[in-house]
């Protein structure tokens, strides 16, 4: 590709509102202009790094046995209210209305349209496992787009869906997407990690996201030399044993008036936070419950959710609060509380004598203990992990690092197939709903994060698999007829070997086109300069290490290709 015919705009300043270094790069250097907020352009650059993700993706999905489809972008309400995602799915599902009045999502993700097909051509036991994918745009009406394409409110997703007979050849076919994702974003160049999940609004209940370590990522994960690693809205901790019955104080009423907070109501009454009890009313379906945990700890609302066996509650209001436990607002407390479901955190079996709310203004209970003053069936892992919580496997403290979300896989199992009435026939003849697998990846998103960790000051530092181009030719001089003709007989030399080239032919200063060179990150540079044209040499230059040599410029075409090659096996896995 020459320069001078290509949209490359290139800009000096950093646009303002990208917060984070992939988002500068990619306007910077050219790859996506904003149209609204969360949609994206991509420019001739940008489409070409996401081609190269895709087809890598496309590759490893075709080698897990996955047979590539295309589903419309338009899905009638009618699908979403069968699976019961019309209303559950809320205000990301972007939904429109045709001429006839009748309502369509634009999809989000496609688990009812694919079990549509799927329930109207698969009939029998024979044709599974079937694996279908896609690659396609995607819409979420996010609550805060940004960061770029990172979380956009159209984009470039690969959707896969599996369908099986039973949960052992699910198992297995989950095990190999599993496989493929580690190929996919190992082929990318990426350092990354898999690690257990919420399976949040898409369902089911094994799932494993893949996160790029990056500091800027939107997730933080819990880890473990042991191997164990979770997102924060999984990660759980060896649970408490519980206290020791001896040494239980006597019961004891205290004023602490005005104080509603666990710092106030600590710093009142010469406590810890760790020795309080907080107690949070939430309001689930038309039903309370109070959900205790330890006064240093914060209530993890996924975990809560999973707890309750709802996503249907909220924190229940002042008046509320009132109403339920007979006291205000930072008064609350499990003793004698009558009528609520109490749920505690794990933790709260290891505590004794508790500072807890009486409910009624300005007192407390100081000495509280389970068991003796209060009773709890329910105890769950309910509260954020923070670093140095045990390991649930092993027990030593947990570290964390933040990552950013490139693909998730799921065990769906009947989910939707059974709400559907997707169903195949066994040996026997008789019906059964099919066992389902899905499994995303966000292409576009990819690339950014792939850029988010190969940066360095000047620019982008692309690994060869998904760089836009191999290599990029600098003739510092185009009036200079000799350069111009040496830079040309390279690149034609290289783009007849199957090379992806691009040939910076502009009429700029030199300066300038190394400076943009940096920007646009292509892995390698050839430099075809005035002085080592004297000496027929050209200049071949490694973008990441700066490693520089000169090539005598009848031997630079046959060099280059090689080194493209070596490159590209150092990414091959
Ligand atoms: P997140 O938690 O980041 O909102 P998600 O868990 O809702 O993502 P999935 O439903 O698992 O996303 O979608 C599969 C993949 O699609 C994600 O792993 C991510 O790479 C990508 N993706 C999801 N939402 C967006 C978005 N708003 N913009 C760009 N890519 C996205
Ligand atoms: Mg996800």
């Amino acid at each position: 590709m020459r320069w001078t015919e290509y949209l490359l705009p290139t800009l000096k300043e950093t646009p303002a509102e990208a917060e984070i270094i992939s988002h500068r790069l990619m306007v910077r250097a050219g790859l996506v202009r904003k149209l609204s907020s969360g949609i994206y352009s991509l420019l001739p650059l940008g489409l070409r790094a996401v081609k190269k993700v895709e087809n890598i993706v496309r590759e490893e999905m075709n080698r897990a046995g996955g047979s590539e489809i295309l589903m419309p972008v338009l899905s009638p309400s009618e699908l979403w209210t069968e699976s019961g995602r019309w209303n559950v799915y809320g205000k990301e599902l972007m939904r429109v209305k045709d001429r006839h009045d009748r309502f369509f999502a634009l999809g989000p993700t496609h688990e009812e349209v694919v079990t549509d097909i799927v329930r109207r051509d698969v009939r029998s036991y024979r044709q599974l496992p079937l694996i279908l994918f896609q690659i396609q745009t995607k819409f979420r009406d996010e609550v805060r787009p940004r960061f770029g394409v990172v979380r956009a409110r159209e984009f470039l997703m690969k959707d896969a869906y599996s369908f099986h007979r039973d949960e052992a050849c699910l198992a297995k076919t989950y095990d190999r997407m599993f496989e493929a994702y580690t190929r996919i974003f190992k082929r990318c160049g990426l350092r990354f990690g898999p690690v257990e999940a919420d399976s949040g609004a898409i369902g089911g209940d094994v799932t494993h996201e893949f996160m790029v370590f990056a500091e800027t990522g939107e997730s933080q994960v819990f880890a473990c030399d042991c191997g164990y690693a979770a997102t924060i809205d999984t990660a759980e901790c060896e649970p408490v044993q519980a206290a020791a019955e001896a040494g239980q104080a006597a019961l004891e009423k205290v004023s602490t008036p005005g104080t509603t907070t666990v710092e106030e109501v600590t710093q009142f009454l010469k406590k810890k936070p760790s020795e309080l009890l907080k107690t949070i009313i939430y309001k689930v379906g038309d039903e309370y419950a109070a959900v205790l945990v330890r006064g240093d700890r914060e209530v993890n609302e996924i975990k809560l959710g999973r707890a309750l066996g709802t996503t249907d509650f909220v924190m229940a209001a002042a008046e509320e609060i009132e109403k339920v436990t007979g006291g205000p607002l930072g008064f609350s407390g499990p003793v004698g509380l009558k009528g609520v479901r109490l749920i505690a955190d794990h933790r709260v079996a290891g505590m004794a004598n508790m500072v807890t709310g009486a409910n009624e203004a300005d007192a407390h209970y100081v000495n509280v203990n389970l068991g003796r003053d209060f009773d709890v069936r329910e105890f769950h892992d309910v509260i954020v992990a923070i670093e140095g919580d045990p390991c649930k496997c092993c027990g030593k403290p947990l570290s964390t690092w933040r990552g950013i979300e490139v693909g998730q896989i799921f065990k769906l199992g009947t989910k939707y197939s059974e709400v559907m009435k997707a169903r195949f026939l066994d040996e026997q003849g008789e019906e059964h709903p099919f066992v389902m697998g899905c499994y995303g990846i966000g292409v576009t998103r990819t690339v950014a994060a792939a850029i988010e960790q190969h940066n360095d000051k000047d620019g982008i530092v692309w690994p060869i698999s998904i760089a836009p181009f191999e290599v990029h030719i600098l003739p510092t001089n185009v009036s200079d007829e000799d350069l111009r003709e040496t830079a040309e007989a390279i690149y034609t030399g290289l783009t007849d070997a199957g090379i992806e080239v691009i040939l910076d032919d502009r009429d700029e200063r030199a300066g300038n086109k190394f400076k943009d060179a940096d920007l646009v990150g292509t892995p390698l540079r050839v430099t075809v300069g005035e002085r080592a044209a004297k000496e027929g040499k050209v200049e071949l230059r490694h973008r990441k290490t700066g490693e520089t040599i000169k090539l005598d410029r009848r031997e630079a075409v046959r060099i280059i290709v090689d080194t493209v090659k070596d490159e590209k096996r150092k990414l091959a896995v």
